[in-house]
């Protein structure tokens, strides 16, 4: 079945249809067709956010989560459906799609929720008679420019904490997964979100994306997705002093110590590196093992490889979907050819590609220079490299542009805590994976992850799209 998604633009479902978007396991197969929109779409948008945003700020702030725990429990009754169209579009497993649609869903309900807490302060105020209080004001109007990687999960932790917040949004969601962000969408106006205040403009990063990035009334933008349109986006943010938010990329590193079990640190490594087919921005990319590990590490990090079962997401048997699209695979293939050629020796995988399935790959004998530890490749692809030492360990973890997450697989208490405090990323995870995060908690990296201003996710969330006013109120 082919779903025919429009633009949102004051309430109303409006723009032709063009753009086609194939399944990745059955490129025969047409997902979905949606529009390719002009800066006439983004203006339009832009006008309906501004009429309705102030009514939508002036609506009670429970009122305004009453409408989010209601599009909540809409997408939960329509879960397998949503799940299957996101599997259908953008290739994950039926569990990782089911997965990424629940965490919309909780995201949903932990912002909805805030409608009861959200405001401000009471402090003292050092003069007598006066109460001083603060006020959470809405920015007025917030973009929002999302990856097809997580293409229901990303546009709702970035929506529902401005919209309960009192913003009215624009969203921009990626060209390769249109309909999973028309379900979300969907949900909300079902819900009953007035007209306006949610509107999504499907089209090119480089003109709808460009042209809200562009335009003044736009006074927040936040964006996930490559670190070179990014750092762009926070140029023009910068020079018209707009809020902007910024989550890039990831070369994020393990470190596994002599201590710790080789089988269980495999799993953990494996889970982080192949799961959501390595295209996630915390995938683990780089494992640095001590010597007396570093072997049986790597037979076992191969033997999980190996366990992947790629095909199609929506066959039970499959563990790992296939590859976004021909662009990424090809971004994939050239990365294992370069580190061969650097000098690299392929434990796992490395297999010519089936269709858009690409085997889950183990590399060994790389250099700390080489482009595979250096650069982002957004694949299932692992570098395993030898330390002398922790210390060392420690050294090549931080040494990278990036500083997204990283990891440590060990018993050690002291090293999990000194690890805690000298890795240079926003998230650190002690036997755990890379990848894989609560709502509840601030997400974010520093480096050239992330802007490195406002986190993502948690009870700050709301932070970015809010200004905080203070008000004296004498009263004596
Ligand atoms: P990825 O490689 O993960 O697709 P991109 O950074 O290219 O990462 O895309 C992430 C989002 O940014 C998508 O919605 C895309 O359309 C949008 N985008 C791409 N180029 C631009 C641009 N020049 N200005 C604004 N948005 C853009």
């Amino acid at each position: 079945m082919t779903t025919t998604v429009h633009n949102l633009i004051d309430g109303q479902w409006v723009g032709d249809p063009q753009a086609e978007r194939r399944n990745p396991a059955r490129p025969e197969e047409l997902v979905s067709v949606a529009p390719s929109s002009g800066t006439d779409a983004v203006d339009a948008a832009l006008v309906a956010a501004g009429q309705a945003q102030r009514a939508w700020a002036a609506t009670p702030a429970p009122t305004r989560g009453a409408i989010l725990l209601d599009a909540a429990d809409l997408l939960r009754s329509r879960q397998a459906d949503v799940a299957r169209d996101l599997v259908r579009e953008e290739g994950k497993t039926l569990a990782e799609g089911m997965g990424e649609v629940r965490r919309a869903i909780d995201v949903l309900r932990y912002f909805g929720s805030q409608g009861w807490r959200h405001g401000g302060d009471v402090l003292p105020s050092a003069v007598p008679g006066t109460t001083v209080f603060t006020r959470a004001e809405p920015i007025g109007v917030a973009a929002l420019i999302t990856p097809w990687n997580f293409p229901i999960a990303i546009p709702a932790w970035k929506m529902a904490p401005a919209l309960i917040s009192g913003n009215a949004v624009v969203l921009k969601p990626a060209e390769l997964t249109p309909v999973s962000a028309s379900h979300l969408a969907t949900a909300l106006t079902d819900a009953g979100l007035p007209g306006g205040v949610l509107n999504v403009v499907h089209g090119k990063g480089s003109v709808v994306g460009d042209a809200l990035a562009r335009d003044p009334r736009v006074g927040a933008l936040s964006f996930t997705g490559s670190t070179a349109v990014g750092l762009g986006l926070h140029e023009l943010l910068h020079a018209r002093r707009a809020r902007v938010q910024l989550e890039m990329g990831g070369k994020n590193a393990y470190l596994v110590l002599d201590d710790a079990d080789p089988v269980a640190a495999a799993r953990v490594v494996a889970a982080g590196a192949f799961g959501l087919t390595g295209q996630a921005c915390t995938a683990t990319s780089r494992v640095y093992c001590t010597p007396g590990i570093h072997e049986a590490f790597v037979a076992a990090v191969a033997k999980e490889a190996e366990g992947f079962v790629p095909g199609d997401g929506l066959d039970p048997a499959t563990t790992m979907g296939p590859v976004v699209s021909v662009a990424q695979l090809a971004t994939d293939v050239a990365a294992v050819e370069r580190a061969r050629q650097q000098g690299a020796t392929v434990v796992a995988g490395g297999a010519e590609p089936e269709g858009q399935l690409f085997a889950p790959t183990v590399l060994t004998g790389v250099a700390h220079d080489a482009d595979v530890v250096r650069k982002e490749v957004f694949g299932p692809v692992v570098a395993v490299i030898e330390v002398a030492d922790y210390d060392e360990g420690l050294a090549r973890v931080n040494d990278s542009d990036y500083g997204l997450t990283a990891g440590i697989c060990t018993g050690s208490l002291a090293a999990a805590h000194h690890f805690a405090e000298h890795a240079a990323v926003g998230v650190v995870k002690v036997n755990r994976p890379t990848s894989g995060l609560d709502l509840n908690v601030p997400f974010g990296g520093v480096k050239d992850s992330s802007s490195n201003t406002f986190r993502e996710q948690g009870p700050t969330a709301t932070e970015f799209y809010t200004w905080s006013k203070t008000v004296y109120l004498g009263f004596e």
